[in-house]
């Protein structure tokens, strides 16, 4: 008999129809570099098992259903929720990674049943990754915010559209005139379209103040004006698969860019090298030539030794700015090996992912990779963590380039301002310090939270206002490599949410701003983006004078390595609830080395209490010998570690014996 398995919250099994055919254990493979599913038996008794008590859920997992000729694997999430010939199919794109996968998004009676890839060989060829396909399931989540809401006297009421709007036009020019325009900060998250983070941009100027900046999980904007241009892939993305040397600093690439990682993948086929200067390791699903492992606080150290060697390899001198900087670097033998590999290529990379983005030396880090690529003679570019992290540059929404020229996101929460306007972000979760953020938020006059969901700000908002998630409005995401995608919303909005960009226009409005008489959001992104060819204005050259050392920036004590969860990233993902069963989702344990471990008296099983600024989190203890001595992985955007502070800060940790448990 031929029983069905049971392989996680992502994928069901009707296993009398399965012919065979092996699609999906080539899939895993040939594609995904896992090997999820795999056949056992001849013949007759030839059956399609997991690897014993594991689910099917890599970040790729969920192409397997497409690729099934005969329905054996089917969508989980979506399986009995409608017959096929009741959906109606719209093409979309989708707001999470860098990517913009193109996506067609099937409905029945205005909700979102499922999502499929499009196909669109330049960008995510006929694939999607899970976060793409399943997190539709938080478009629908009971959290959703239907009605604007205000907040009287400590409660909070259900308020009109006018009122509430005419509230907040009343509050911010109170604020205004009490403490000036530089009182007001206005954040957004780089999944907004291009046209919300344009009105908010010109919304918060008009209002005499330049602090807007959608990129609150950065901490080091010291960049900032001396770039000649929106930071972008450096190349266009069906060329990955063609290089021959690649080197990634600080990323999570699988889990961050599944699709980039699947392509480089291909390219690691061909013999590309993949060299890796990254704060952990972990199984990147494909061979890697060379891999650093060091501490945050040496991720820059380790870029440095490898400029100096790569300049050996290739007998240059080293760039001039750099002298001084590399004059007492001594070169380690990883950076050697990595030189090496990366000066041997004809074709090259370098890229910069997330982590190296979030870093608190990120311009410097900059700096460096554009160096090492010019001497290289590669490519050098940036892995966009979301869906809008070029297009929130070409809208405007960034503290410089404009006026008046002002704070960056991490000035405005460690010098709070008496008004807040926050469009999509949640401050406990999006922000690189979020102890920081949601103090800054509780001292505050004004909050507002433009948000498809009741969150946490309920605690420290003054009123929330119901914007559509990308289903609902029209818009445009600039992915990675700077390919424009604009979309139509495929669904009605929910309940009495409206567009996000109407609700600044509307607000320009009743502040009395000249220029808020959009039509349509086609209008905006015109404005924004004229002809909409944008490649003129990406731009990843950097321009510094001289760099000082890059090397001992660490404290004494042990570091925090934070990444963002693959789940956890923005707020639809975060509401997605199969996504969230699956082993990326599970909740975050304070990782180190077995040295580290037993010099703290931990044992298996043990929790730990972290302190960090003046929060603290229980999770539990885990051994990851590839950890960097002194370093404790712990992951950020999660509840559970909220109330901790920055990304890469300084932590204590202690044991927490069990009977202390209960009380925590
Ligand atoms: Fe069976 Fe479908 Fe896998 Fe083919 S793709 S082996 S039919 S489960």
């Amino acid at each position: 008999m031929v029983t069905d398995k049971n392989l996680g919250s992502l994928i069901a099994t009707d296993m009398t129809r399965c012919i065979h055919c092996t699609r999906c254990v080539r899939f895993g493979q040939e594609i995904a570099g896992i090997m999820e599913l795999g056949m056992i038996g001849r013949g007759e008794h030839a059956e399609i098992i997991t690897f014993v008590g594991k689910t099917v859920d890599s970040q790729l997992s969920g192409n397997v259903i497409d690729l099934c000729p005969v329905g054996a694997l089917t969508s989980k999430p979506f399986r009995f929720t409608a017959r096929t010939w009741e959906l109606t199919r719209k093409a979309s794109v989708s707001p999470h990674c860098g990517l913009g996968s193109n996506l067609t998004v099937q409905i029945k009676q205005n909700r979102v049943m499922r999502v499929l890839p499009r196909e669109n060989e330049a960008i995510n060829e006929c694939w999607l990754s899970d976060k793409d396909r399943f997190s539709y399931e938080g478009l629908n989540s009971e959290q959703r915010l239907v009605k604007p809401m205000l907040k009287r006297g400590g409660a909070w009421r259900e308020a009109e559209w006018q009122a509430a709007l005419e509230c907040i036009a009343g509050e911010l020019k109170r604020v205004k005139e009490q403490h000036g325009a530089a009182a007001i900060g206005a954040l957004a998250t780089p999944h907004q379209t291009l046209e919300e983070l344009y009105l908010l941009a010109k919304l918060t100027r008009g209002l005499g103040s330049g602090n807007v900046d959608f990129r609150p999980r950065q901490s080091d904007f010291s960049a900032d004006g001396r770039t000649a241009g929106a930071p972008w892939l450096g190349m266009k993305i069906a060329e990955l698969g063609k290089l021959d040397r690649v080197l990634v600093i600080g990323s999570a690439l699988t889990k961050d860019h599944p699709l980039i990682a699947h392509r480089l993948r291909q390219a690691a086929k061909r013999g590309m090298q993949l060299n890796l200067i990254n704060p952990f390791d972990g199984d990147l699903l494909m061979p890697v030539a060379n891999r650093a492992i060091v501490a945050p606080s040496a991720v820059g150290g380790m870029l440095a030794q490898v400029v100096k060697a790569a300049a050996q390899a290739k007998a240059v001198a080293v760039p001039e700015s750099l002298r001084g900087a590399l004059e007492r670097v001594t070169v380690s033998e990883e950076a050697q090996r990595i030189a090496a590999s990366l000066a041997s290529g004809k074709n090259a990379a370098v890229f910069l992912g997330n982590l190296a983005q979030h870093h608190p030396q990120a311009a410097r880090l900059h700096a460096f990779a554009q160096e090492l690529a010019g001497l290289l003679g590669a490519k050098f570019g940036f892995l966009g963590e979301a869906a809008n992290s070029v297009g929130g540059y070409l809208a405007g929404a960034v503290p410089f380039g404009g006026t008046p020229a002002s704070m960056s996101a991490a000035q405005m929460l460690s010098q709070p301002r008496k008004a807040y306007l926050l469009l999509g972000v949640e401050a406990e979760l999006d922000t690189h310090d979020p102890q920081q953020a949601v103090a800054a938020m509780k001292s505050a006059e004004l909050v507002v939270a433009l948000s498809p969901y009741q969150h946490r700000a309920l605690e420290y908002a003054h009123v929330l206002l119901p914007i559509a998630p990308f289903t609902e409005t029209a818009g445009t995401f600039v992915n990675t490599e700077g390919t424009v995608q604009s979309f139509q919303g495929v669904v009605r909005p929910l309940g009495e949410t409206r567009p996000a960009w109407k609700v600044l226009r509307v607000l320009g409005n009743l502040l009395g701003l000249e220029g808020f008489d959009y039509d349509s959001a086609e209008e905006i992104r015109r404005e924004a983006l004229g002809s909409g060819d944008v490649s003129a204005e990406l731009d990843n050259r950097l321009r510094f004078a001289v760099l000082d050392s890059i090397s001992g920036t660490r404290d004494s004590g042990l570091e925090r390595i934070a990444e963002v969860p693959l789940y956890a990233a923005d707020a639809i993902v975060r509401r997605a609830r199969a996504l969230q069963q699956t082993r990326d989702a599970r909740p975050p344990v304070a990782s180190m080395n077995r040295t580290l471990f037993e010099r703290l008296g931990l044992r298996d099983g043990d929790r730990v209490r972290v302190r960090q600024g003046g929060g603290e989190a229980l999770v539990f203890a885990a051994v990851d010998d590839r950890l960097p001595a002194d370093c404790i992985r712990l992951a950020a955007a999660r509840p559970e570690t909220a109330m901790l502070g920055g990304m890469f800060g300084e932590l204590s940790v202690q044991r927490v014996p069990a009977q202390q448990w209960m009380v925590v």
